[in-house]
């Protein structure tokens, strides 16, 4: 990868140390004209005519989706967020009372409130799966807990406040065993390094555009596994989801679209294709080498700080960085960074349900770094948390 002139075309690295690919990675500069593009016809020719005209990029889109994770076209979905598209297929499954929905500890904020809405409308039971001394998923309580009434595993491949990867291949072995669906919550994985549904055994599979695939806010996406897609009961029907029979009825439409509505944001669409084609150009191998390396790095010189004390979990981790420095809350951290031009976020408590309750130590300081950003960046962030580290003691 040629680092400087990936950077050269990416407008924010010119502003910013952006640590915060986790929250929203920087547009490149391809990905940012894909979209404006599309935003200059719809205002010169129409937005029908527009979407009409770019019907074959729009589809590519699709495409370069579905080669991310290793599926087809058709079993793709398009949301507003991961939210949503995670929302179409948990609420698309039928639970009775009784059935169980297993969980991790690393597990999203939304999701959980879900699990909750859920258990709380049907009678079905949520269970949390602990993990292991490492922090990862504990795969042998999970094989243990998976039973007849278990209905689906829902995990996070990385959860949204810490480093930890969970080991996704495996629990995807014990779904399968166990003929359970896995719903695997992909969001900060996605565009960080290689994901493939077949390797990873899940059958529904949720990422969003904007953080470690570099593109625009408010798109996500959905893979369904079309083995099960005729066990699932879409939560709701409209226009694009499905077809009037010209009676009393209605056909789903074919593949995964059947989750859709109708209306969208072109300009997003051909924005979310344009970043994943260039991700999938350079490589997600070489993208994950790079990224996980620049995230083990930065770790390690923060651990290596006095009064500095980092909070990722589990045995394989990625390149999202948690920390806290003693005697300053992570709020005043992230603040006195971004003063710097340095961009981090905190983690929420609330975000973190179960994680929250285990361990206690939300809100920490949050810094993302992706495969575009340099050592030097690095060291610059380093040696800033240093020395708020050392005026706090
Ligand atoms: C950000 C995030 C989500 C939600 O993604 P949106 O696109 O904001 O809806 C879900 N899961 C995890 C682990 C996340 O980090």
């Amino acid at each position: 990868m040629d680092i400087e002139a990936l950077r050269r075309d990416t407008p924010g690295c010119a502003h910013r140390v952006h640590l915060n690919n986790a929250g929203a990675g920087l547009l490149s500069g391809q990905t940012l004209r894909a979209m404006t593009a599309h935003l200059e016809l719809e205002a010169a020719i129409g937005g029908y005519e527009a979407a009409e005209q770019e019907r074959g990029r729009i589809e590519a889109a699709y495409e370069a989706v579905a080669e991310l994770v290793g599926g087809r076209r058709r079993d793709i979905a398009l949301f507003d967020n991961s939210t949503h598209a995670w929302n179409a297929a948990f609420y698309s499954l039928p639970f009775r009372p009784g059935d169980r929905i297993l969980t991790g500890r690393a597990e999203y904020g939304s999701s959980v409130l879900a699990y909750l809405q859920i258990a709380r409308r049907t009678g079905a039971e949520v269970a949390v799966v602990p993990n292991d001394e490492s922090g990862q998923l504990d795969t042998a309580a999970l094989a243990e807990m998976i039973d007849e009434r278990t209905r689906l595993v829902g995990i996070a491949h990385v959860p949204t406040g810490g480093g930890l990867v969970n080991p996704a291949t495996e629990i995807g072995r014990i779904t399968r065993a166990a003929g359970v669906p896995f719903l695997l919550d992909a969001t900060q994985s996605v565009g960080q390094f290689p994901v493939n549904v077949a390797e990873l055994g899940c059958d529904l599979l949720t990422g969003t555009g904007r953080k470690f695939l570099r593109g625009p806010r408010g798109i996500g996406f959905l893979w369904v596994n079309p083995e099960i897609l005729g066990f699932l009961d879409p939560a709701v029907a409209e226009i694009e989801a499905a077809v009037w029979d010209g009676g009393s009825g209605y056909v789903w439409r074919e593949g995964a679209r059947r989750f859709e509505t109708w209306e969208k944001n072109y300009a997003t669409v051909l924005g979310l294709g344009a970043a994943v084609r260039q991700a999938l150009d350079l490589g997600l191998d070489a993208i994950g080498a790079r990224a996980l390396a620049l995230g083990a790095r930065l770790r390690e010189r923060l651990s290596e700080l006095p009064g500095v004390t980092t909070h990722d979990l589990g045995r394989e981790r990625c390149a999202i960085v948690t920390a806290a420095v003693a005697g300053l809350p992570a709020e005043e951290v992230a603040a006195a960074l971004r003063r710097q031009g340095i961009n981090v976020t905190t983690t929420t408590p609330e975000y973190n349900q179960f994680d929250q309750a285990d361990r206690g130590v939300h809100p920490l300081v949050r810094l993302s770094p992706h495969y575009y950003t340099t050592e030097e960046e690095l060291d610059r962030a380093v040696a800033a948390v240093a020395a708020l580290a050392t005026a706090a003691r």
